[in-house]
C-alpha cells in the first residue's frame, strides 16, 4: 500500500459581519466534498477554518448593535458553526482569527519580515472623519463622481458605480463621511508596507509551477505586467484587530492576519491532537500538502501576498490554491428583491442539505466560471437523479428480499450483472474527484445508475416471482442490484454523507470505505428498506424564495432606533436653522452628460430657483412637473459642473427606482415654511 498523504485543507474564512448565504456555501460544500473524498480514500486529510473577526466593519457593526466586537464575533462564530454543521460541512477545527495563537503567529511573521527588510514605512494622506475621530476606508466616503463626463451623486470613495472610473476619496466632489455625514478632511499618517516586489522572482516561479488553474495564471500575469505594488498592512486606531508590537495606535490590517488564521486554527487543533505536528506541515521543507479553496475575488491575496508573506517569514508556501466562481441564481446575480439572495438558514428551514450538495457537485468544475443555481432545474435534477435513479435501485430490490428471503442476500452475484464494470470505473471517478471535476464525477456515477436500472428492467424480478422455481434467480438478481447500489453509495459518499449513513443502516454494514467496492455483500442479512430521499416539491423552492423576500421586508421595517442611531441628536435650535419650504416643480429637464441628474426649476411662492437632483433613475421629467414638494431653501448654493444648485429637494429611498420625493398634504401652497 502506498503511504498515506498528509493533506491540510482550508476554505476562506467567513467574515463575522453577516450571515452565510448560498453563495458562500459553494465554497464550503466544494471543499467539504473534496476533503470527505480524501478521507474516504484513506488519506490523512485535515480541514480547518475560522471566522474572520477583525477590521473596521466589525468594529462599526458592534458599535451599531451596542455590543462589543468580541461579543459580536462570538455570536457570529456560533451561527456559522450551526449552519455549517447542518449543511454537513465537517471541519476538523473551526476557530477565530481573534485568538492568542493567531496573534503570536502574526507578530512572529511581522518580526521576521521586518528583519528581512520586507517592511517599509511611509506617510500617506487619507480621509479622516473629525467628528468620529477616525480615518475612513474608501468605502466610508461618498460623494459626487469627479469624472467630468459623469458627475453621478452618492458614489463610493474608490470607484463610481455609474461610469466605472476609479479614484481616491479626496477626488470626490462634495465628499461626506458615511459615518457622521460630515465632510472628511485629509490627514497624514505613517503606514507600514509589505514590499511585495521583493518577491517578484519567487512568485513568478511559484505561480507557474502548476499550482493554479490556467485562467488564474493568466490573470496573475496581467498583475505581474503592471508591476507588483507595495501592500499597506497597517491601520490606525480606532481599529479592531492586533496592535503592531512596539508601535502606538497602529494595528495590523485585517487582511494580513486573516490567512494566518488558517495556520492558527491548525495550531489550535495540534494542541488537542497528539498525532499532529504543526512544524511538519508548515516548515519550509514540509512534505505535507496544503491547499486553499477560495473565491475568485480573493485570488490576488492568496496567490501573491500570501505565498510571499509565508516565504518571507520562513514558512512553506501552499501546494495549490483552488479558486471557484460566483453563484448566480436563476441565471442572474443573487437579488434581495427577487428573493434569490438566500441565506443558508432559510434554505435549511425548507430542504435537506444534501439536495444542494448534490446539485452544486453536479455543476462544479475546477475553473473560475460562475455556477448557476436554477431552482427549477435543481428540483428536477434532484428528483430524477437521486430519487428516480439511485434510491430507486434499492427500493426496487429490497422488497423481494425481505418478503421472500427474510432480508438475506444470495451467496453469489449474477455473473451477467454489471458489477465488474461498476468497480472498474472506480479510479476514473476518483480522479475526477481529485481534480475537482465534480460535475464529471456525477455524470459518470449517474451513467452507472442508469446501467443498474436497466439491468433490473431486463431481468424483471417482479415477473419471475410469479412463477415457482425462480426463487434463486430472484434472490441473485436483487442481491446484484443492491450491490450495485452499494457501490454507487460509496462513490456518492463525499457528496451525500447522511444518505450514505442511512444506506449503511439499511445494508446493515459498518461505515463504507472506497475499498469496500471490491468485496460485495453476500449471504448477509439486510434491514427493512426505508425511503432514503423524497422528491422536492416546487412549492418548497417557491417557499424559500418567498421567505427570502420576507426576510428583506422584515429588515426594511426594522427597529427604527437602530437605523437612526447613526446621526447625533440635535436641539430644536439646530433644526430651526433649516429653512424648509413647500415648492412647486415648474420645469424639469435632463442634464447633458449626467446619468442620474435632473435639472429642476422650482417655485417657492414667487421666487424661482434652479436645483439639481439625483432622481433621474426614479422619475421621468413629465411625472414631476406640477408636483408640490419640499425644498431646503437656505442650503448654501453649490457650484456644480452643470450650473449652480440653489437648494435641495427632499427625497427618501435606497436609490435606483426606489427614490421617493417628499410631497406635502393637500392645500399646501408654494412658499409655506415646513416646521
Ligand atoms: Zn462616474
Amino acid at each position: 500500500m502506498t503511504e498515506r498523504r498528509k493533506i491540510l485543507v482550508t476554505s476562506a474564512l467567513p467574515y463575522a459581519n453577516g450571515s452565510l448565504h448560498l453563495g458562500h456555501m459553494v465554497e464550503y460544500l466544494q471543499t467539504d466534498i473534496w476533503v470527505r473524498f480524501q478521507k474516504l480514500r484513506g488519506q490523512d486529510c485535515i480541514y480547518v477554518c475560522a471566522s474572520d473577526a477583525h477590521g473596521t466593519p466589525i468594529m462599526l457593526t458592534a458599535e451599531k448593535e451596542r455590543t462589543t466586537p468580541e461579543e459580536l464575533i462570538a455570536r457570529m462564530g456560533d451561527e456559522f458553526q450551526q449552519d455549517f454543521a447542518e449543511f454537513l460541512v465537517e471541519f476538523d477545527n473551526f476557530y477565530t482569527t481573534h485568538s492568542a495563537e493567531n496573534r503570536e503567529l502574526v507578530e512572529g511573521m511581522y518580526r521576521t519580515l521586518t528583519e528581512g527588510g520586507h517592511i517599509s514605512k511611509r506617510v500617506i494622506r487619507q480621509a479622516y472623519d473629525e467628528d468620529r475621530g477616525m480615518f475612513l476606508p474608501d468605502r466610508y466616503v461618498k460623494g459626487q463622481c469627479p469624472n467630468p463626463n459623469c458627475g453621478a451623486l452618492d458614489q463610493y470613495g474608490d470607484s463610481c458605480e455609474v461610469c466605472g472610473s476609479t479614484y481616491s476619496p479626496g477626488d470626490l466632489i462634495d465628499p461626506v463621511s458615511v459615518l457622521s455625514g460630515t465632510r472628511p478632511v485629509e490627514r497624514e499618517s505613517e503606514h507600514f508596507f509589505f514590499r511585495l516586489d521583493n518577491f517578484a522572482d519567487m512568485l513568478k516561479t511559484w505561480v507557474n509551477a502548476g499550482r493554479l488553474h490556467p485562467s488564474v495564471v493568466n490573470k496573475l500575469e496581467e498583475w505581474f505586467d503592471v508591476g507588483l505594488q507595495d501592500w499597506d498592512i497597517s491601520r490606525d486606531a480606532p481599529y479592531f484587530g492586533f496592535e503592531i508590537p512596539g508601535e502606538q495606535d497602529k494595528y495590523f490590517y485585517v487582511w494580513l492576519d486573516a490567512p494566518v488564521g488558517y495556520m492558527a486554527s491548525f495550531q489550535h487543533l495540534c494542541a488537542r491532537r497528539g498525532d499532529l505536528n504543526f512544524d511538519q506541515y508548515w516548515n519550509p521543507d514540509s512534505k505535507a500538502e496544503v491547499y486553499h479553496f477560495i473565491g475568485k475575488d480573493i485570488i490576488y491575496f492568496h496567490s501573491l501576498f500570501w505565498p510571499a508573506v509565508l516565504h518571507g517569514s520562513g514558512y512553506r508556501t501552499p501546494t495549490a490554491v483552488y479558486a471557484h466562481g460566483f453563484l448566480t441564481v436563476n441565471g442572474q446575480k443573487m437579488s434581495k428583491a427577487r428573493g434569490t439572495f438566500i441565506k443558508a438558514r432559510t434554505y435549511l428551514d425548507h430542504l435537506k442539505p444534501e439536495y444542494l450538495r448534490y446539485y452544486y457537485a453536479a455543476r462544479l468544475g475546477p475553473s473560475i466560471e460562475d455556477i448557476d443555481l436554477n431552482l427549477d432545474d435543481f428540483a428536477s435534477r434532484v428528483n430524477s437523479d437521486l430519487v428516480g435513479k439511485v434510491v430507486n435501485i434499492a427500493s426496487r430490490c429490497a422488497g423481494f428480499l425481505s418478503k421472500g428471503f427474510e432480508g438475506m442476500l444470495a451467496g453469489e452475484l449474477d455473473p451477467g450483472g454489471p458489477q465488474t464494470e461498476f468497480v472498474a470505473r472506480s479510479e476514473r471517478i476518483a480522479q475526477c474527484y481529485e481534480d475537482r471535476e465534480f460535475a464529471k464525477a456525477m455524470r459518470e456515477i449517474m451513467a452507472l445508475a442508469d446501467l443498474a436500472n436497466r439491468y433490473i428492467d431486463d431481468k424483471k424480478p417482479w415477473q419471475l416471482t410469479k412463477q415457482e422455481g425462480n426463487e434463486q434467480d430472484v434472490q441473485r438478481i436483487c442481491t446484484t442490484g443492491l450491490n450495485l447500489f452499494r457501490v454507487l453509495m460509496v462513490y456518492l459518499k463525499p457528496v451525500l454523507p447522511a444518505m450514505t449513513k442511512d444506506a449503511e443502516s439499511f445494508l446493515n454494514t459498518t461505515p463504507l470505505s472506497w475499498e469496500d467496492i471490491h468485496t460485495p455483500l453476500l449471504s448477509h442479512k439486510i434491514e427493512r428498506f426505508k425511503p432514503l430521499a423524497s422528491r422536492i416539491d416546487p412549492a418548497q423552492t417557491a417557499a424559500i424564495v418567498a421567505a427570502s423576500q420576507e426576510d428583506l421586508e422584515a429588515k426594511d421595517t426594522g427597529n427604527p432606533s437602530e437605523k437612526t442611531a447613526a446621526l447625533e441628536e440635535i436641539d430644536l435650535e439646530d433644526f430651526a436653522k433649516v429653512d424648509l419650504r413647500v415648492a412647486r416643480i415648474v420645469k424639469v429637464s435632463p442634464v447633458e452628460g449626467a446619468d442620474k441628474l435632473l435639472q429642476l426649476t422650482v417655485d417657492l411662492g414667487g421666487e424661482k430657483r434652479q436645483v439639481f437632483a439625483g432622481i433621474k433613475s426614479a422619475y421621468a421629467p413629465e411625472e414631476l412637473e406640477g408636483k408640490l414638494t419640499v425644498v431646503v431653501a437656505n442650503l448654501k448654493p453649490r457650484k456644480m459642473r452643470f450650473g449652480l444648485s440653489e437648494g435641495m429637494i427632499l427625497a427618501a429611498g435606497p436609490g435606483g427606482k426606489e427614490i421617493f420625493i417628499v410631497e406635502p398634504g393637500q392645500g399646501a401652497k408654494p412658499g409655506m415654511r415646513v416646521k
